[in-house]
């Protein structure tokens, strides 16, 4: 076999490996269009090298032109496809150029077939050349002398690489894209192979054919520019899934934060802050279930603690409506959030005030002995029996006092909590009755 048959074999199954990779990726993202020009484009590169090594083991010419006729015409499919490259690359749309270009190698094509030898390729104008490379690589190719056909058809070849640059100058320039680059620099060894081959089948010098050396370069350029393009796919998708996620994060943090405030606002009274009748109803009947499940499953060690008890206590302002009449409704409003504060000073975090409506309040002492509650109840009426109301700053302090009745679970351990609440109330009702400022917890 001829050596320069080697380099030729190892080169032709790489490009068709690289070419069934693209192919591959093709008919699996039929959105990837570029990547089936190429993969043509490297078929027809690995056909053009098997019909060199075909045309450098020939051992006569009527062999030879056989072998260099089909050599040619993969040629011209190497320009066609190169040129469908560039177009979908440089997203050249409903380009008349390409039409032409077809219609004109198809031409050529048709005309190699058709005409008469003297014009195509024929063993009777042989055109033998004895190759010697600085004297080490010695070949002969038998082949026929170029007819006016093939003549015309490499020069389309060079004429076509001219266009696809002309395409790849404006797209850099409009778009700065490197990838252009690239392409065009693998161009020049392309161009530089096919004006060697063109030299040589025209006797201008001997040396080996290049084209096949060439079109190796012509692949790897564009494999890298296509790898290059799916990393910059694979990159924008994955920064659009990222955002996608941070946007879903912000949202969720919106709605629990949203949730929160429903949550608040359905829970809290408007005025004062405090909770409201709402949240109390549900969380007096929590507290008297688990109260009376710690007294029926009492220990020994939790017989002599408080953890079983709590206290109920209605609160109301006494004469509230006095005060909303002679200052006017926004200092009763004020009133109220003073009275507000000035409970909430007297009883413990754990505990449960509550609005109940109006100037009524509900306070719940958990987890507190009998003793406890009364005297947390006394010390509250007392705070604002004591507490100076400066409600308009020019008027005297005012004095606010409450009534309130009270309820110790211990007492009444198998009522509900309605019936907790109203027994409460009537307590409430007894200490007005008994001329208000009391607590009354009988
Ligand atoms: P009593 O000692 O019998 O409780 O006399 P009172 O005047 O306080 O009578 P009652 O508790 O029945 O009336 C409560 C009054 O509280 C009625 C209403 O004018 C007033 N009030 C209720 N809610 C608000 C409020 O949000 N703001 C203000 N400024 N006043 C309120
Ligand atoms: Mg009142």
């Amino acid at each position: 076999m001829n050596p320069v048959s080697y380099p030729l074999i190892a080169m032709a199954s790489a490009i068709l490996y690289v070419g069934s990779n693209h192919l591959f990726l093709y008919l699996h993202r039929k959105d990837l269009r570029e990547h089936l020009p190429f993969s043509l484009l490297c078929l027809s590169i690995t056909l053009y090298d098997v019909f060199c090594i075909g045309l450098y083991n020939s051992h006569s010419v009527a062999q030879g032109v056989i072998w260099q006729r089909l050599q040619l015409q993969s040629g011209n499919f190497i320009c066609i496809f190169i040129l469908l490259f560039v177009m979908i690359l440089t997203r050249q749309r409903k380009s008349r150029v390409l039409p032409i270009i077809l219609i004109w190698f198809g031409t050529l094509l048709a005309l190699s077939i058709i005409l008469n030898d003297r014009f195509a390729l024929s063993p009777s104008s042989p055109s033998v050349k004895n190759v010697s490379v600085f004297g080490i690589l010695h070949a002969t190719y038998y082949e026929g002398r170029l007819g006016l056909v093939y003549i015309v058809s490499l020069l389309s070849n060079i004429a076509g690489i001219f266009y696809v640059v002309f395409l790849l100058r404006r797209h850099f320039s409009q778009t700065r894209d490197k990838n252009s680059c690239f392409i065009l620099i693998s161009l020049v060894a392309y161009f530089l192979g096919v004006a060697n081959d063109t030299a040589v089948a025209a006797h201008f010098y001997s040396f080996v054919y290049l084209s096949e050396y060439s079109f190796l370069i012509v692949v790897l350029v564009g494999s890298y520019v296509l790898l290059n393009e799916l990393l910059a796919l694979y990159k924008s998708a994955e920064d659009t899934r990222k955002n996608l996620e941070l946007k879903v994060t912000e949202r969720t943090t919106e709605i629990q934060e949203l949730n929160k405030n429903l949550k608040h606002q359905a829970e809290r009274d408007g005025l004062t802050g405090i909770y409201n009748r709402r949240f109390f109803d549900q969380y007096l009947e929590i507290e008297v279930r688990r109260a009376r499940n710690r007294i029926e499953f009492k220990t020994a060690a939790l017989e002599a603690g408080h953890d079983m008890n709590f206290g109920l206590a209605i609160v109301d302002v006494d004469k509230f409506k006095k005060i909303n009449d002679t200052l006017g409704h926004l200092y009763g409003d004020q009133a109220l959030m003073e009275v507000v504060e000035e409970i909430r000073k007297s009883i413990f975090s754990r505990d449960v005030f509550c609005r109940y409506g109006g100037d009524e309040f509900v306070i719940l002492f958990t987890r507190t002995s009998r003793e406890g509650i009364l005297l947390a109840a006394e010390k509250i009426r007392r705070s604002l029996e004591d507490h100076e109301f400066r409600l308009k700053s020019e008027t005297p302090a005012h004095r606010i006092t409450i009534s309130m009745g009270v309820v110790v679970f211990e007492d009444v351990p198998a009522m509900s909590g309605d019936e907790i609440l109203r027994l409460a109330d009537d307590r409430l009702l007894a200490a007005k009755t008994r001329g208000r400022n009391t607590v009354v917890f009988e």
